[in-house]
């Protein structure tokens, strides 16, 4: 974790970065310059958000973890109430496509999560900062 940040610090750049999609180091501007496509660098404090080419691909399993998350959960749920069979909907096609569109409305929530992870481990590179790995 980064130097100097407290749990709660952690929590809220965490909750702050998934929802609403705020800065995690100065949390004054949004990360995102539309729905899904992400800034470069911090519009209000410079911080680069991906320093590595890949760093995307977490934000894609964090999504894929969550739809998945949903789908065991609603899966559970019809097993032992019932609720999508009682309204004459078949179970399976329901949790597929609900699995699906979680998935897709999960997707901007986790690539903010994700960053705001990245910076709370010191993985992006504030102004004028080194990056990490130290060159
Ligand atoms: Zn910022």
């Amino acid at each position: 974790m980064r130097v100097g940040l407290t749990g709660g610090q952690a929590l809220g750049a965490l909750v702050k970065g998934a929802i609403p999609g705020t800065c995690p180091s100065c949390g004054r501007a949004s990360m995102f310059r539309s729905w899904l496509d992400l800034y470069d660098r911090c519009p209000s404090c410079g911080l680069t958000y991906a320093v590595e080419s890949g760093a995307w691909i977490g934000a894609v399993v964090v999504g894929y973890g969550i739809g998945a998350l949903f789908v065991f959960l609603l899966t559970f749920i019809e097993l032992f109430a019932h609720p999508i069979r009682s309204v004459g909907l078949d179970p399976i096609w329901t949790i597929v496509v609900a699995g699906v569109v979680v998935t897709v409305l999960a997707y901007r929530p986790s690539k903010g999560l994700w960053f705001a992870l990245l910076w709370v481990y010191g993985f992006t590179q504030d102004e004028g900062g080194v990056p990490p790995g130290g060159y």
